[in-house]
């Protein structure tokens, strides 16, 4: 998957937070979970307890002394602050977490997400090593999150973006859109009023686009407009009209 994920943890106090953060990265995927100088035992049982089947993450923990080691290799590193937007500090001018996993992240191989400590966040030399800052928005009266939920947000939008390809159900192929619009379209053109047939085909044109349906879906309606046709064309056989091909 485009980019590569680095978790970046700064001074993690929690071993709770530790344990559910493994387990997220095993939910989302991500590639690496490097540890700034944590302030707990990363591999305590109690953060084993709480990475439940996210424990093979846990024995792959980078622990390493400074942000530097821990942001070497990566091409883009974004950390993260829920307190942003003070006009004059440039420094805290954020993206959030969506704009930067649809816009910014899918242009580079590989990005480090740095998450602060529980009491203090990151400090301003901290965010002055990364390349942004990113945030999630929340109630201006109260926008802090607990470390593992604010990971769990920005890992799920990473991973929408990096994976959201990947949908349940198969949508229709290019083809087979192009076949229920040729159908409708040609039915439009039989039925409609003919000052307005290609008012008509560009909505349902727009209209199948847009959604787009998914292949079941396109299959259903291909074959209940073939239908409709071969009513329309009995219909006008019966008043003499002409007949038409598929
Ligand atoms: N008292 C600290 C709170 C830190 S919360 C402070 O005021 O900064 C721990 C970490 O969770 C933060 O350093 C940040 O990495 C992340 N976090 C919490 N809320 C966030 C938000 N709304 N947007 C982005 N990151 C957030």
């Amino acid at each position: 998957m485009r980019p590569r994920v680095r978790l970046v943890l700064v001074g993690t106090e929690g071993e709770i937070n530790l344990g559910f953060i493994a387990r997220l990265a095993a939910n989302f995927s991500v590639e690496e979970v490097y540890l700034v100088a944590p302030r707990v035992d990363p591999r305590s049982s109690e953060v084993r307890r709480f990475a439940a089947h996210g424990e093979y993450m846990v024995d792959r923990f980078e622990v390493v002394e400074t942000l530097e080691e821990a942001l070497k290799g990566v091409e883009l590193a974004a950390c993260t602050s829920a307190r942003v937007g003070q006009k004059s500090d440039v420094l805290r001018h954020p993206v959030t977490a969506r704009e930067f996993a649809e816009r910014i992240a899918p242009r580079y191989d590989s990005v480090a997400v740095v998450f602060g400590r529980e009491s203090v966040g990151l400090t301003r030399e901290e965010i002055a090593r990364c390349h942004l800052l990113v945030y999630i928005p929340a109630n201006p009266s109260y926008p802090v999150l607990n470390l593992s939920h604010a990971v769990a947000i920005v890992l799920y939008e990473l991973w929408l973006a990096r994976a959201g390809a990947r949908e349940p159900v198969e949508r229709a192929d290019a083809e087979a859109l192009e076949r229920v619009y040729r159908m409708l379209a040609d039915i439009a053109s039989r039925v409609s009023d003919p000052s307005q047939i290609e008012r008509v085909q560009a909505a349902l044109r727009h209209l199948i686009w847009r959604c787009p349906p998914t292949a079941g879906e396109a299959s259903a309606l291909y074959h209940l407009a073939k239908r409709l046709r071969a009513r329309l064309e009995e219909c006008s056989r019966g008043q003499g009209g002409a007949d038409t091909d598929d």
